[in-house]
């Protein structure tokens, strides 16, 4: 009898650890390489997300991904809950337009927008690339397909009048594999928008001597006044080894998206985890230092901000 009564109540207990962890509701964010800093993005936020599960029953993952695009499309179709996106793909997603023309996503939502990401092209010294002009005939990683760096380089070389044949060889290894590719003259340029110091450029930088590549030009003048979500953007010298002067091209903000399938409080606790956390937040990553709430709220936004964004935004009196 005594021993039924144990077994009975190790049931008990049993059962009720299963139930609260049943309780437990999973979300997923999409990131990018792990060299690059989207990856530190999700992984920062889990972290404060997780810190807080006792409370909200919240566990959060952020796998690394192919980047941008293949975030928007993962949380489009349900496998993914939030992701990091660039903002011009964040645009086009919700707008329908560029390569999502005809495959818009308009319960796509914004969050907070995070870092700049300047168009970055990083050239072995030895290849004679200064310019981006010179980039023709030259064999040059692209970027994978599903990364925000491949799209938008589809985007310069149309406003450019180029093609992929172009180059001598384009190939899209992944950032994690493009620094190893330029240090092994595999490749005589690499391709990433990306916020700085981030590991791959570090890398490549250290391993071979390679020089940041300017990107101006009319083309891209017209390209920054013509769309809200680009910019000039600067490189600044000194951050990598022998590129002591500034790198002038154009750039887009690193921005965090869901969707409106996404409950409130879900968005809401995520969001506040952040916010709450804005210090310790901002030092997980040198591309985070000079985040500002205000900027976050507004710049790179152009899908409508979450319901659990926006009331936890009205709350702190950042909207109305
Ligand atoms: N901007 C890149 C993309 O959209 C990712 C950069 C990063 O991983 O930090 O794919």
């Amino acid at each position: 009898m005594k021993m039924l009564k144990t077994a009975s109540m190790t049931a008990v207990i049993a059962l009720s650890a299963q139930m609260a962890q049943s309780q437990e509701r999973f979300i997923t964010i999409g990131t990018g390489g792990q060299t690059g800093v989207y990856y530190v993005v999700g992984q920062s936020i889990c972290r404060l997300v997780n810190r807080g599960t006792a409370d909200h029953n919240l566990r959060c993952t952020a796998p690394s991904t192919g980047g941008s695009i293949a975030n928007i499309n993962a949380i489009k179709q349900g496998d993914m809950d939030m992701g990091v996106a660039q903002s011009d793909w964040q645009h086009h997603a919700y707008n329908g337009t560029s390569q999502f023309e005809g495959d818009g996503y308009d319960k796509l939502r914004a969050v907070f927008s995070v870092h700049g990401e300047p168009f970055t092209v990083l050239a072995r010294a030895d290849a004679g690339v200064t310019e981006f002009e010179d980039l023709k005939g030259k064999r040059v990683n692209v970027g994978n397909p599903g990364s925000g760096q491949r799209a938008t380089m589809d985007v310069v070389l149309n406003a450019l009048g180029w093609t992929m044949d172009d180059f001598a060889m384009a190939s899209e290894l992944q950032p994690t594999e493009q620094a190893a590719a330029l240090g092994d003259n595999n490749v005589d340029a690499i391709v990433y928008t990306v916020g700085h110091p981030n590991g791959s450029i570090q890398e490549a930088t250290s391993t071979v001597e390679s020089r940041l590549v300017n990107l101006t030009g009319p083309e891209i003048d017209e390209l920054i006044s013509e769309n809200p979500y680009y910019a000039r953007a600067t490189i600044p010298g000194g951050m990598y080894a022998n590129n002591e002067e500034d790198t002038t091209t154009f750039g887009v903000k690193a921005t965090f998206v869901t969707s409106s399938d996404v409950p409130e409080d879900v968005v809401y606790e995520v969001v506040s985890a952040v916010f709450e956390n804005f210090d310790r937040f901002k030092g997980l990553h040198p591309a985070f230092a000079n985040l500002t709430e205000e900027e976050m709220i507004t710049d790179g936004n152009s899908a409508p901000l979450h319901p659990g964004a926006e009331k936890y935004y009205r709350e702190r009196g950042w909207i109305e």
